[in-house]
């Protein structure tokens, strides 16, 4: 069993009791705790160093030294910070237009299909009618796969087996959705498995054509340290609008999400927490906070 960091610090602190007053330099001590805590969840050295150095300041100036409950009060004040970090709120889709068309990016495997899939269905049960689109022009398996999507959830699915043209494909679509009554067009696109400049031009050409209102860009959370390097190339290409951070049901403390907020500064929208299309939740940062420091 792991040790919660409530435990961690009230241990700490306790022996620190014995010794005396408490000082800085015992929460210093803390602090290594928790850095230690967020290391553990797959946290970047630097973004850790630079939250903790924070909470310390945060800590003193909030008279933790002298409060009756010291490890108790510095939890709290570490989640409301990490929850803070993380957007504070909640982050969610504008769907207010009467027509908004939202493209997803991210490498193969990391569940874009899967959540095109999700995101259509929450979208249709919000008395939407939402248009997917089938973008990855490389692997007709991949075509496949979101038309089987499509039929689960009763979501119409724009496909061309023929092109190997993405942006002509988008441009279709687009039309296609507006002459049918559609009012939300989701572009799930093509991924390769590392970060290649050809695929980074050809979405760069997808977003000039369909001008999308929202770009999502989705990320394996179990990925770690990877997923903050891909996050960063995404963002430079694209100017993404919000984050979605996919199998958050595997084992990972998900300190991905903190990282990747810290190097790219956009919210965190969604996350997948399973393969069926209902597994799909808005992202709360103060639930993720309590999950990253366990
Ligand atoms: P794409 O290549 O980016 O389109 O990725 P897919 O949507 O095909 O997903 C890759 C694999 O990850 C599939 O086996 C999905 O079932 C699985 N997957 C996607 N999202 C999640 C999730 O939130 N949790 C889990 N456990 N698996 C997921």
């Amino acid at each position: 069993m792991f040790e919660n960091l409530q435990d961690k610090l009230d241990r700490a602190f306790k022996v620190l009791k014995g010794h005396g007053s408490i000082t800085e330099i015992n929460v210093a001590e803390t602090m290594k705790e928790v850095r230690k805590a967020l290391l553990d969840a797959d946290v970047s050295f630097k973004v850790a160093k630079a939250f903790t150095d924070t909470v310390k300041e945060k800590a003193l100036g909030q008279n933790v030294l002298t409060s009756v409950s010291p490890g108790q009060l510095m939890v709290k004040i570490t989640n409301d910070e990490l929850s803070k970090l993380m957007g504070g709120q909640a982050a969610n889709l504008d769907l207010s237009a009467n027509f908004t068309i939202i493209l997803i990016a991210g490498l193969q495997g990391s569940g874009k299909t899967t959540f095109s899939g999700k995101l259509a269905r929450l979208i249709k049960s919000k008395g939407k009618r939402p248009l997917l689109v089938a973008g990855d022009v490389y692997r007709p398996a991949a075509i496949d796969q979101l038309k089987i999507v499509g039929e689960q959830i009763g979501v119409p699915v724009f496909t061309d087996y023929e092109s190997k043209d993405p942006v002509g494909i988008a441009e279709a679509a687009i039309s296609r959705a507006k002459q049918e009554g559609h009012n939300v067009v989701i572009i799930d696109t093509a991924g390769r498995l590392a970060v290649d400049e050809e695929m980074m031009d050809e979405i760069a050409r997808v977003k000039a054509a369909a001008n999308p209102q929202e770009i999502l860009f989705v990320v394996d959370a179990m990925t770690g340290q990877d997923a903050v390097n891909t996050a960063k190339t995404f963002n430079e290409r694209l100017d993404f609008d919000g984050v979605v951070l996919t199998k958050l049901d595997g084992d990972t403390r998900g300190g991905a999400a903190l990282s990747i907020r810290a190097v790219v500064d956009k919210p965190i929208k969604f996350i997948g927490t399973g393969e069926k299309l209902d597994a799909i939740d808005v992202f709360h940062p103060d639930r993720m906070a309590s999950r990253i420091l366990g």
